[in-house]
C-alpha cells in the first residue's frame, strides 16, 4: 500500500512536470512564432515600399529620358540656328568688303575729280588767257577744253554709280542684319526653353537620386529582416526538436501503459534500420536514379528513389519522429513548385528526414509518428519531372545546409 502511494505520487509529479514543461516550451514556440509571423509582415511591408519606390524611380527615369530627347530636339534647332547666323555673318562680311571696296574707289575717283576741276578752275579763271594763248590754235584750245569737261562727266557719273552701288550693298547688308537679329532673338528663346529643360531634369535627377537612396535603406532593413527571420527560424526548429525530444521521453515513459504516438507501423515497412536507425522510406528498394549529385554535378543533397509502379506506392516515416512541416509548396497562382507536397520530421535520434513530390500527405503537423508508419504516397508534385520520393537527411538544428548523403550508411544497405 505504501509502496503503491510512493509510486502514485511519483507518476503525478512527473507528469506535472511533463505538463508543465510542455507548457511552457509551447509557450516559447508560439512567441517565436509570433515573432516570426511580425518579422514577416514586417518583410512584406518593406519589400511593398521598395516596389512603390522602384515603380517611382522607372516613371522618373522615363521622365528624365523623355527630357533628355526634348533637350537634345532643341539643342539641333539651336545648332541649325547657328549655321544660319555663321552664313549670315559671313555674308555680312563679304558685304562689308565690297562697301569698303566701293569707298575706297569712291575716295580715289572723287581725289581725281577735284584734282581735274582745280586744273579746270585754274584754266577758266586764273590762266584761261594763258591756256588760249599757249594753244598753237583756238582749235587746239576748243579741243583741249572739250577733252577735259568730257572727263570731269565721265567721272561724275562714275561717282553716282559708285554711290548708287555703295548703297544698294548697303541695303543688303541692313537686310541680312535685320535677319541676323531675328535668328539671333530666336535662338536666345530656344536656349532660354532648353535651360529650363535641364534645370527640371536636374530636379528629376536629384529626386532619383533621393529614391536610390531610400531604397538602399529598405533593402538594408529588408536584408536585416531576413537576416532575423532566418535567426527565428533557427530557434523554432531547436525548440521543435526540443519538444520533439522531450515527447519522446513522455512517450517511452507512457508506453509501457498506453502505447505512446497515434498511428501504427505498417506491416509492409522494412524492419531492416541502419546503424543511425533509419529504415528504407519505401515498400521495395526500388532505385536511387539521382544521388548526391545531378548529372551535371550540381549538388543534389537528396536521394531519388523511384521504379516502376512507384507513384501512389505509400512512404513510411524512416524512424520515430515528430512532424515539424506537412505542407506543400505552392506559388501564387497555386501551383506545386520546389518539394511540392512534403513531410519534415524530427526524430528523437537528432536526425531529421524530408519527404518530396508527395501525391498525398498523411501526417500532420504536430503529430508524433513511429517508425514504418505511412506519413503519405509517392507523387510528382513541384519540381519533379516524373514519379519519384526525393529523400532527405539532416542533421544538427536540421536546416538545409546540414544535409547528409542518406547513402553514407544512413539509409540501410538491404
Ligand atoms: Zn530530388
Amino acid at each position: 500500500m505504501k509502496q503503491m502511494l510512493k509510486s502514485f505520487l511519483v507518476a503525478i509529479i512527473i507528469f506535472i512536470m511533463i505538463a508543465y514543461s510542455n507548457i511552457s516550451w509551447a509557450e516559447t514556440l508560439n512567441d517565436l512564432k509570433d515573432e516570426r509571423s511580425d518579422v514577416s509582415e514586417q518583410i512584406q511591408d518593406t519589400k511593398n515600399d521598395l516596389e512603390d519606390i522602384d515603380t517611382e524611380k522607372s516613371e522618373t527615369l522615363e521622365q528624365v529620358e523623355n527630357l533628355i530627347g526634348e533637350i537634345s530636339k532643341y539643342q539641333n534647332e539651336i545648332d541649325d540656328l547657328q549655321g544660319k547666323l555663321d552664313s549670315l555673318k559671313s555674308d555680312i562680311s563679304e558685304l562689308e568688303v565690297k562697301i569698303k571696296a566701293d569707298e575706297t574707289e569712291y575716295n580715289k575717283e572723287n581725289k581725281a575729280l577735284d584734282k581735274r576741276l582745280v586744273a579746270m578752275y585754274k584754266t577758266g579763271e586764273t590762266s584761261y588767257l594763258d591756256f588760249l594763248l599757249s594753244s598753237t590754235s583756238l582749235m587746239d584750245f576748243i579741243s583741249s577744253y572739250y577733252l577735259i569737261s568730257q572727263v570731269v562727266d565721265y567721272d561724275e557719273k562714275m561717282l553716282v554709280r559708285l554711290d548708287e552701288h555703295k548703297q544698294k550693298i548697303e541695303k543688303e547688308k541692313e537686310s541680312l542684319e535685320a535677319s541676323k537679329k531675328e535668328v539671333e532673338t530666336t535662338q536666345i528663346t530656344l536656349t532660354a526653353k532648353q535651360n529650363a529643360l535641364q534645370v527640371s531634369k536636374k530636379e528629376k535627377e536629384k529626386y532619383v537620386d533621393q529614391l536610390s537612396e531610400q531604397e538602399k535603406e529598405k533593402e538594408k532593413k529588408l536584408q536585416e529582416l531576413q537576416d532575423t527571420n532566418d535567426e527565428l527560424d533557427k530557434k523554432i526548429k531547436a525548440k521543435q526538436a526540443e519538444i520533439a525530444a522531450a515527447k519522446a521521453r513522455a512517450a517511452q515513459n507512457q508506453n509501457h501503459s498506453s502505447g505512446g504516438a497515434s498511428g501504427s507501423r505498417s506491416a509492409s515497412a522494412s524492419t531492416t534500420t541502419s546503424s543511425y536507425g533509419l529504415i528504407w522510406p519505401t515498400l521495395t528498394r526500388y532505385s536511387v536514379t539521382t544521388g548526391w549529385y545531378y548529372s551535371t554535378g550540381k549538388l543534389h543533397g537528396a536521394s531519388d528513389i523511384s521504379g516502376a509502379g512507384i507513384y501512389g506506392a505509400p512512404i513510411f516515416a524512416a524512424a520515430d519522429g515528430y512532424v515539424v512541416t506537412s505542407t506543400a509548396k505552392v506559388n501564387s497562382a497555386g501551383q506545386y513548385i520546389s518539394y511540392g507536397n512534403y513531410v519534415f520530421i524530427a526524430h528523437y535520434n537528432g536526425l531529421y528526414t524530408l519527404y518530396g513530390h508527395m501525391s498525398q500527405r498523411v501526417a500532420r503537423e504536430g503529430q508524433e509518428v513511429k517508425q514504418g508508419q505511412i506519413i503519405g504516397y509517392v507523387g510528382s508534385t513541384g519540381n519533379s519531372t516524373g514519379p519519384h520520393l526525393h529523400f532527405e537527411v539532416r542533421t544538427g538544428s536540421g536546416s538545409y545546409s546540414e544535409r547528409v548523403n542518406p547513402l553514407n550508411g544512413y539509409l540501410p544497405t538491404k
